[in-house]
């Protein structure tokens, strides 16, 4: 099973990456997440990725894909995946086209889920993160413990530096310049499912469902 979940920052790809992840056994494949972890073992990559990330932009595509095909390449990846965050942008596509091929012709389910982006403001406005395993929060959803610790590992609870306001906005406006080309990109291959994703996490999760099964 081959997913690929597609739309802005805050349209829950993340939520439902981790519900398919438990209900499916596949992993969720995060670039984003990827990121920031090697921004906090502050590798070479995390220096070069941190200052792009705060200021809302892109990482280059020769690195982003290079991290992809490696992580691709791992065991648990071999029965199937959910990408999370990528691609974002043409070139990007292209270059997964290239690593799915060289994996065995892999064809992929594209998700693309959408909301509108003054929900969008208000749900990044109020996400929270793990400082130490990445668990998401939401004030509004699903808010964090009053202690401020997190409940799986016990971590301080914080807002990532890119979910403030004026980030926001810059991601939302790198996200229509630079990855909504790729709905039309994966519209013509004929392999787009588009959701609503305003509903509930629980009834944006059965559409997806439904798509997988089909
Ligand atoms: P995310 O957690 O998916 O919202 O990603 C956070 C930030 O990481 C983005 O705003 C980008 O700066 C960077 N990033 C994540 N995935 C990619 C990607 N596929 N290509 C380029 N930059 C990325």
């Amino acid at each position: 099973m081959y997913i690929m979940l597609l739309g802005a920052p805050g349209v829950g790809k993340g939520t439902q990456a981790k519900k398919i992840m438990a209900k499916y056994g596949i992993p969720q494949i995060s670039t984003g997440d990827i990121l920031r972890n090697e921004v906090r073992l502050q590798t070479e990559l995390g220096k070069l990725a941190k200052e792009v990330m705060e200021r809302g932009e892109l990482v280059p595509d020769e690195i982003i894909l290079k991290m992809v095909e490696k992580r691709l390449q791992e065991p648990d990846c071999q029965k199937g995946f959910i990408l999370d965050g990528f691609p974002r942008t043409i070139p990007q596509a292209e270059g997964l086209e290239e690593i799915l091929q060289r994996m065995g012709n892999i064809s992929l389910k594209v998700i693309e889920i959408y909301v509108p982006d003054e929900e969008i403001i208000r749900r990044l406005s109020a996400r929270r993160i793990c400082s130490k395993c990445g668990k998401d929060y939401n004030l509004i959803f699903n808010p964090p413990p009053a202690d401020g610790k997190c409940e799986v590992c016990g971590g301080e609870i914080i807002q990532r530096d890119d979910d403030r306001e004026e980030t926001i906005r810059k991601r939302l406006e790198v996200y229509r310049k630079q990855t909504e080309p790729l709905v039309s990109y994966y519209q013509k291959k004929g392999n787009l499912y588009r959701v609503d994703g305003t509903r509930s996490i629980e009834e944006v999760f059965q559409e997806i469902e439904r798509i997988i099964q089909s």
